[in-house]
């Protein structure tokens, strides 16, 4: 059956908050140039609310792929979040350049200021494995101390904890290093790897439940509360072809760069909804529907955990794609894009 979509909203993102880093696992994969800065930016938000009150055609925004921006874009930043209709207390460490302890209390007293309290960090193993899959030699030191420096200045911290076959035997020790650096006082949610972006190309690292089981106790303690519904790529097709919910996307994909930003200011709302309803319905219309993916080009073999059914159809996707050289979608339209 041929796949539809009808929007509900749309998805809006820039590249704003340059990253310092090319991660051998980023979603994000292009790090397309925003060089035209957070008013433009903001401007093309606010258009996008005031289409939201008149229309209920709902949006998300996401300004960049870092939080290292400048203390004033910062400030801006959010302020925007509070129109959006809520409060950004939290950031991340990820792509964020490695600097000294005195800058680093500068950076958070900036961010503490406007109320940002929340220091999130990724961790991939620890010391030298972190480090190559960040491709930023010093990462897994700069993270560790800077979530140390946090806490010491009354902030509160979050850890996410990657599980690959390559860090899984290295748990304990991470948690031994974070435990004597950030304590009891830091959240923390272990999780397997998305398929996605560049992640993609990792699949020989993908987990099975039966390794996740079997690691010790402090360890499982640590994975995300989600994980009973984690499942391998088998029990994906069962869950598909036994009639369960199937995710259904409603939102636009609209990314502004320098290259399409001019366009779209020139552009009403409504033009640019109606403009890329028409090239996602299209980008859709080729890819079998979920039951079709799951049945034709599931692997009823596979053992390996994808955490969500997105991630899951999007190796679906792929499979298809590459059995079908002929057929040609564009990608980030869709939420296989990713
Ligand atoms: S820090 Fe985030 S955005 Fe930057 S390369 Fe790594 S995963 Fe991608």
């Amino acid at each position: 059956m041929v796949r539809d979509f009808i929007p509900t909203g749309i998805g809006i993102t820039t590249g704003i908050g340059q990253c310092a880093y090319r991660c051998l696992y980023c979603q994000i994969a292009l790090h397309e140039p925003a060089t035209f800065g957070v008013d433009r930016y903001a401007a093309v938000i606010d258009r996008f609310l005031d289409y939201k009150e008149k229309t209920g055609f709902n949006f998300s925004q996401w300004m960049g792929y870092s939080f290292d921006i400048s203390a004033a874009d910062f400030f801006k930043q959010i302020a925007l979040c509070k129109r959006c209709g809520y409060d950004q207390t939290s950031f991340l460490l990820g792509g964020v350049r490695l600097m000294a302890d005195d800058e680093l209390k500068k950076w958070y007293e900036e961010r503490l200021a406007l109320g940002c309290d929340y220091v999130g960090a990724s961790y991939f193993g620890h010391s030298e494995t972190h480090d190559y899959w960040n491709n930023q030699p010093g990462q897994f030191e700069f993270q560790v101390r800077a979530q140390k420096t946090a806490l010491s200045m009354g902030m509160k911290v979050g850890q996410r904890l990657f599980l690959l076959k390559s860090t899984l035997p290295m748990m304990e020790e991470l948690l031994d290093i974070l435990d004597e650096t950030s304590g009891a006082d830091a959240s923390r949610a272990a999780f397997p790897l998305f398929y996605s972006g560049l992640a993609r190309r990792y699949d020989d690292e993908r987990v099975t439940l039966e390794m996740l089981d079997n690691q010790p106790d402090r360890v499982k303690a640590v994975y995300r509360s989600d994980k009973p519904n984690w499942k391998s790529e088998k029990d994906w097709i069962t869950w598909i072809l036994d009639g369960k919910d199937a995710f259904k996307p409603s939102f636009l994909n609209l990314n502004l760069s320098d290259a399409n930003i001019d366009e779209i200011e020139r552009m009403s709302c409504q033009e640019i909804v109606d403009d890329l309803t028409l090239k996602t319905k299209k980008a859709y219309a080729p890819i079998p529907d979920t039951c079709e993916l799951a049945d034709r080009y599931g692997d009823r073999t596979n053992e390996k955990v994808y955490m969500f059914l997105w991630d899951m159809e999007c190796l679906w996707v792929d499979r298809f794609l590459e059995q079908h050289p002929e057929i040609r979608i564009d990608r980030e339209l869709t939420y296989f894009g990713r």
